[in-house]
């Protein structure tokens, strides 16, 4: 990490009754980085956003904000706002009351209130509407009066809680947009959990991934993509096809590896500390996945056609070996009208050693 962390987990766990929602989390975030977390439903991501923001104590292990150990402070006295998926505006309160509303509560004068909420109201181009009542705002309004409250005590850091979810895909692209751009403006550290992969993806430094309660993985989108650290990584992303093998000897520097009834090699380099007789994870991109008519059997694996996805200007053909093993191959239609791709077609399906990437935590 470059920067001094405005955030540190220290070994922290959280513990409702017996049941374990966080297990020991240890990360930091760095000052002005846009952190996503990230992770099927239940999994802790609230969790540990409302410890950060001093909802929940942790059971054991330490927070700290700033080098300052927060654990037991309450959250007035954190200076970590939170904008939620429901928003929370107040409904009976103007637009310029609402973002005045926590300069209010901090005593701030009437004056200095009106300023300061009048610069936020400017910098989310929602001046024209500080008089209206909050009913009558579109949710992309909303979402802007939400975050100028939020802002107005110009905090280090903002918690975001699936901020977007209730929004229409197409708001969605453009309020990410006014996320990004803020943040970057700012500087200000973002905090952001979310369900959803591409929302993660565009915007964030830094991803999280849990699954429950445990950190499976953190690091910078590309890396998570092409690098996820194990089975369940991968599988959450969900593009790549997952391989489980056995290593049998390595000839020239690569590994002959056993898989799914036919062999592969594996590059030597990644696969440190195994030997010959262990069973290893690897993925192979979809995208990076050949096919080849029946007949050239010195090529890869035999596989039935299953069926076949459209994804815009590509498909995903869907195979199954023998052995069941489930194959995804993603080229573009012109490629793909080269073949027989019907349900039930035998084709084979190779890949190069070096589009592997083994799975270091299998
Ligand atoms: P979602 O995406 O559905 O919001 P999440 O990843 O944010 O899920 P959390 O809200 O952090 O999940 O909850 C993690 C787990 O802890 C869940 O199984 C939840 O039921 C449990 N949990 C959360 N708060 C409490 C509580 N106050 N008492 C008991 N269990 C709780």
């Amino acid at each position: 990490m470059k920067q001094d962390p405005i955030v540190k987990f220290d070994s922290v766990v959280k513990r409702f009754g017996n049941f374990v929602a966080v297990e020991r989390a240890d990360f930091e975030i760095a000052k002005g980085e846009f952190l996503a977390i990230m992770g099927s439903s239940g999994c802790g991501k609230t969790t540990t956003l409302r410890m950060l923001a001093g909802l929940e104590d942790p059971t054991e292990g330490d927070i700290y904000l700033d080098g300052q150990k927060v654990n037991g402070r309450p959250t007035w006295e954190r200076d970590t706002p939170m904008v939620w998926q429901s928003l929370a505006l107040f409904p009976f309160l103007t637009v310029q009351e609402n973002v005045e509303f926590s300069l209010k509560m901090r005593g701030v004068g009437r004056r200095v209130r009106r300023e300061r909420a009048r610069k936020w109201l400017d910098k989310m181009q929602i001046t024209e509407f500080a008089d209206r009542n909050i009913n009558q705002l579109s949710g992309g309004q909303r979402q802007r009066v939400a975050l100028a409250r939020s802002l107005v005590t110009e905090p280090k850091i903002l918690l975001l809680d699936e901020p977007l979810s209730a929004l229409d895909a197409h708001l969605k692209v453009r309020m990410q947009a006014v996320l990004s751009n803020l943040q970057k403006d700012l500087g200000i550290t973002f905090v952001y959990v979310t369900h959803s992969l591409s929302e993660a993806f565009s915007m964030a430094d830094r991803v999280v991934i849990m699954s429950r309660g445990r950190i499976e993985q953190i690091g910078a989108p590309e890396e998570i993509y092409h690098k996820p650290h194990n089975r369940f990584v991968a599988e959450f992303l969900g593009s790549a096809n997952i391989f489980e093998g056995v290593l049998r000897d390595k000839p020239n520097g690569r590994w002959r590896t056993e898989v799914a009834g036919g062999q592969t090699l594996l590059d030597g380099a990644s696969v440190s500390g195994r030997t010959a007789g262990q069973r290893i994870s690897f993925i192979v991109g979809a995208e990076n996945m050949d096919l080849h008519a029946t007949g050239n059997e010195a090529e890869g694996l035999s596989a039935t056609v299953v069926g076949e996805e459209f994804v815009g200007a590509s498909a995903i053909l869907f195979l199954e070996t023998e052995t069941g093993q489930e194959l995804k191959v993603q080229k573009s239609h012109a490629e793909l009208r080269a073949f027989d791709t019907h349900p039930g077609a035998r084709l084979r399906v190779s890949w190069k050693p070096e589009s592997c990437h083994v799975l270091p935590g299998e």
